[in-house]
């Protein structure tokens, strides 16, 4: 069984570990080794910004199991491994001729990890990844087989790795298909006023506040047949660098911060880009943060960026990340934060070196206050009263986590304050 000697870090570095993940070469040693385990979690690439993977015994990663990304493909659906990257899996369905029917902002993800937490893109009638999943096989706390047979499917959809691990699932899928990317600067009023419009109006839809300027970025991607161009330059790190700088420059001469916004609007406003469509939703992300993401009822977003913006501006000089706003169609899982209807997501970003404590504890009392739903990758500071109340089936899944792994395997004294009354 291999192992790395270095310690353990999530991508913004936030989350660490003095423990080497553990990583068995085949099916029936991780069996094994989850069953002989005293306290254990299961990692996937890493990307989430909360304490799902630190606080156990062990951490199992399943970067040695050499098994096909795609299994097998049968109409609309495939059965993919499920600890493949997105960003492998993409490639591996188009050789099939199909593709994920969207996608979040990066494909670094394992489609495990991805699901675990309910990841999204945008797009009105687009559900999370997790609600693509149409059957599973995991392996339980004693190590045994279990399947979406046993469990029910929408317990198992969003997880966050409380029930079994993943090995593979069987997912929708889509013919592969090209996007167009529009991208364009526009007023923040208008984008408040015009956002509910745009979504009814574009397969996906999102924007960007950048803070201080009363601008936003608005990105559309639309269907087409057209043949695919050249690969824009990076515009995102770009525009975060430009963004640093600007907020840096803002407190010495406003002058030069106003020429650096102008380059950040010529960089933006030019790109018009065809591809395969995972290749136009997904980008790289090089300039490290930290966020915080909640999932409101699309009624109240005006309400909460309209404050948002407001107290940012007021309090929060240091912030130069932009503002995120997307929406995702409603599902069935029982821990999504989708299930029961759209929601508007709306993230806040912080520099990874920069403490974001201050700023994201005055911005999440109001994404509360109007129902909104923490996304579960990322901070966020609810315990299990706030959530039993935010999710008619918590309890349900509760107990049935009490049932398949009652000693608490896969369960750290961060997820219990979450799990536990
Ligand atoms: C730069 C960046 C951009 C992002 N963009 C988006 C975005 O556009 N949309 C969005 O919704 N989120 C986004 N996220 C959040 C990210 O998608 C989620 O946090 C996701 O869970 C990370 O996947 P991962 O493979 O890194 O999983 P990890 O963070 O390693 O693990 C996440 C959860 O999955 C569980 N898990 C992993 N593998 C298994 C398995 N085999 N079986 C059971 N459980 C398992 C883990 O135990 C954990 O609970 C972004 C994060 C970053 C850092």
């Amino acid at each position: 069984m291999g192992g790395s000697s270095a310690m353990w870090s999530n991508w913004a570095g936030n989350q660490t570990s003095q423990i080497s993940p553990v990583q068995p070469v085949s099916i029936e040693e991780m069996q094994q080794f989850v069953a002989t385990a005293k306290s254990l979690r299961v990692v996937g690439a890493g990307h989430s910004f909360t304490p799902l993977i630190t606080g156990a015994d062990q951490i199992l990663a399943l970067t040695g199991l050499e098994l096909p990304a795609v299994d097998q493909v049968e109409g609309d659906q495939a059965w993919v491994n499920a600890n493949a990257r997105l960003r492998d899996l993409s490639p591996a369905l188009a050789k099939h001729g199909k593709a994920f029917r969207n996608l979040g902002d990066i494909n670094v993800q394992t489609l495990a990890g991805a699901v675990s937490t309910a990841t999204h893109g945008t797009g009105q009638s687009l559900p999370c990844i997790s609600a693509e999943i149409t059957a599973a096989r995991m392996i339980g706390a004693e190590g045994q087989v279990l399947t979406t047979d046993d469990i029910p499917l929408n317990m198992v959809q969003v997880s966050l790795g409380l029930l079994g691990v993943l090995t593979e699932a069987q997912i929708n899928v889509v013919p592969k298909y090209n996007l167009r990317r529009r991208v364009r600067l526009s007023d923040v009023r208008d984008s408040l006023n015009s956002m509910h419009q745009q979504w009814k109006d574009n397969r996906n839809f999102e924007f960007f506040y950048i803070p201080f300027t009363g601008k936003t970025v608005e990105i559309r991607h639309e269907r087409t047949d057209a043949p695919e161009t050249k690969a824009p330059p990076d515009l995102d790190m770009i525009a975060v660098k430009v963004l640093k700088m600007a907020r840096t420059a803002g407190r010495l001469s406003a002058g030069l911060r106003r020429t650096l916004l102008r380059l950040l609007t010529m960089a933006q406003s030019d790109e018009d880009f065809v591809g395969e469509s995972w290749r136009v939703l997904c980008s790289d992300r090089h300039i490290r943060f930290k966020e915080m993401e909640y999932h409101l009822p699309p009624e109240a977003t005006f309400d909460v960026l309209s404050e948002l913006i407001r107290r940012l501006e007021r309090d929060h000089t240091e912030i130069y990340f932009p503002i995120e706003v997307r929406q995702t169609a409603g599902d069935t899982a029982c821990l999504s934060p989708f299930q029961g209807g759209p929601r508007v997501s709306v993230a806040i970003h912080t520099d990874a070196s920069q403490d974001h404590q201050r700023y994201f504890d005055a911005m999440e009392p109001l994404f509360l206050q109007a129902g909104g739903r923490p996304h579960w990758g990322k901070l966020h500071s609810l315990s299990h009263a706030d959530l039993s109340r935010l999710y008619p089936d918590f309890d349900a899944f509760c107990a049935l986590r009490d049932r398949l792994d009652p000693g608490g395997k896969f369960l750290t004294p961060e997820l219990a304050r979450m799990l536990r009354p």
